[in-house]
């Protein structure tokens, strides 16, 4: 007879889901600090991983979250622009890193496509970078 059952086994696959941005400890999102936000594999549109420590109890946490979640708590500590995330150097919306499409320096000239690393070397150093979201948001940032 069973008198111990596991919580965690997954009864099939359910598809993802945020979990709540807080310390269950102290009861409050007052004083989390991110460590890392990264896509899920494969990428969910407003869903990310974190990673996240309460300075306050000192426990960390790492669950998937719903991406306004963890805009409610960077903008705490000082947001961007409205809906973008600034995290490590990258910036993420819908869940997902922003790619530099293309820099304010070069954009006349060059196509937005650029792959060549070593155009966008040069480029860091000289101008502004253009960022683009997957879904066709575009934001231009200081380099
Ligand atoms: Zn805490
Ligand atoms: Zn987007």
């Amino acid at each position: 007879m069973p008198t111990i059952s596991d919580p965690i086994v997954p009864q099939g696959a359910p598809p993802p889901r945020g979990e709540r941005v807080w310390c269950s400890t102290c009861g409050t999102s007052e004083h989390l600090v991110l460590d890392s936000i990264e896509p899920l594999k494969p990428p969910v549109n407003d869903l990310v991983d974190i990673a996240y420590t309460c300075v306050e109890c000192d426990t960390f946490y790492a669950h998937t979250a719903a991406f306004h979640d963890v805009a409610a708590i960077l903008n705490q500590q000082g947001a961007t622009a409205s809906g973008v995330l600034q995290f490590g150097g990258e910036y993420i919306h819908c869940g997902e890193p922003m790619k530099i499409s293309a820099t304010g320096f070069h954009s006349i000239y060059d196509p937005i496509s650029t792959e060549d690393p070593s155009v966008n070397l040069l480029d860091v150093y000289l101008a502004t970078k253009v960022l683009q979201c997957s879904c066709g948001f575009r934001m231009e940032i200081p380099s």
